[in-house]
């Protein structure tokens, strides 16, 4: 079969490789669609993977052409989405069903191997069913969406608060449209990018803020009257965000970290006031699993996608073939362009 192999950091090749078969509890899966996650990008073009050579792609969906042998439920034909951690069951995280602080864990598409292919073997408690209607394209989003639900569970965000998004990529995106879903009704958006932000409208944003050429505290507070909101999703990773977040918060908000910022933080001291005398709570946010694995944050995901209340349709900017993959990743490093959800189609559109 085709697949796309990683030998070193920026070197991905297009090769032939052995097509796998499904172990006893596994499904070979027919990969039709595989999106690129902003985490990909750093592990290919800058830190590298855990293990060499991999095929890396973690957000994937396809159908089951062969089912394993102690498979129950699942039959040839059937369309999944895929939930990429393989958590170890035995570490004390496991045991209190917090798989996304397995302390062992394997991972498609980085520790072994991932969905940049045209088949998989996937183990079957991995999988979640979609129905005929739901484009496998959307399947490829629950893992990005799923995220940003985890976040709202951690941050306990309901219908009754107010909220501000910060960065405009897929997981704020679905931040914005699961606030929708859920009933927010103030939905401020954050962004540098005039085009994300105008993706961020058309996924339920109220107000949006453009934090290149706009003030963002002020024009939080304008939106407001004065008080910030109950809760904020810090989902860029930005430095100057993650400072903006805890002054955009309201009295007893709560602010979660969502987006990886890989360099240092200053916080200044009126927003380390504010953190003491509003009593904010900074909460981080890490993946997307609960119990029972792989979580109520995908079945959720794939539920309301099947109610046209997610639309991962508005995220996906790009749609390409596997041998796309090795010159998709060499221009977001040489020539960055606009792009959200970028797509690869295994076996065409
Ligand atoms: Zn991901
Ligand atoms: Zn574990």
């Amino acid at each position: 079969m085709k697949a796309v192999q990683m030998f070193a950091v920026k070197d991905l090749r297009v090769n032939e490789v052995e097509k796998p078969a499904p172990q006893d509890d596994e499904v070979l899966l027919k990969i039709m669609a595989v999106g690129v996650c902003g985490s990909d990008i750093p592990r290919i073009n800058h830190k590298g993977p855990h293990v060499l050579p991999v095929i890396p792609g973690h957000e994937f969906a396809g159908e089951v052409i062969e089912v394993g042998k102690e498979v129950t439920g699942w039959e040839v034909s059937d369309r999944a989405a895929v939930a990429p951690l393989i958590p170890c069951n035995q570490c004390e995280w496991c045991e209190q069903g917090l798989y996304s602080l397995c302390e062992d864990y394997k991972y498609y598409g980085s520790r072994n191997d991932g969905a940049f292919a045209e088949y998989l073997a996937v183990k079957a408690e991995n999988l979640l069913k979609l129905n005929k209607t739901t484009p496998f394209d959307w399947g490829a989003t629950v893992d990005p969406a799923a995220n940003a639900i985890h976040a709202f569970f951690r941050g306990d965000i309901g219908k009754e608060d107010t909220l501000t998004v910060f960065g405009m990529g897929a997981i704020g995106l679905f931040a914005i449209q699961y606030a929708k879903a859920i009933g927010i009704t103030k939905i401020i958006a954050v962004d540098i990018n005039t085009e994300k932000l105008e993706t961020a409208k058309s996924c339920g944003a109220d107000y949006l803020i453009n934090s290149g050429n706009e003030s963002v505290i002020e024009k939080i507070k304008e939106y407001t009257n004065g008080d910030g909101t109950t809760a904020v999703l810090e989902m860029s990773g930005a430095a100057i965000a993650q400072v903006q977040a805890v002054q955009a918060a309201a009295k007893m908000g709560r602010i979660v970290y969502l987006g990886i910022n890989n360099g240092n933080l200053d916080i200044p001291n009126d927003a380390i006031n504010k953190i003491l005398r509003g009593q904010l709570s900074i909460i981080g946010s890490w993946n997307s699993f609960s119990n029972p694995f792989p979580g109520k944050e995908w079945t959720e995901s794939v539920r309301l996608m099947e109610e046209g209340k997610l639309n991962p349709g508005k995220l996906i900017t790009h749609r390409l073939g596997l041998d796309d993959v090795p010159e998709v990743f060499r221009k977001i490093d040489k020539e960055p362009f606009h792009f959200n959800k970028i797509m690869f189609y295994p076996h065409g559109e």
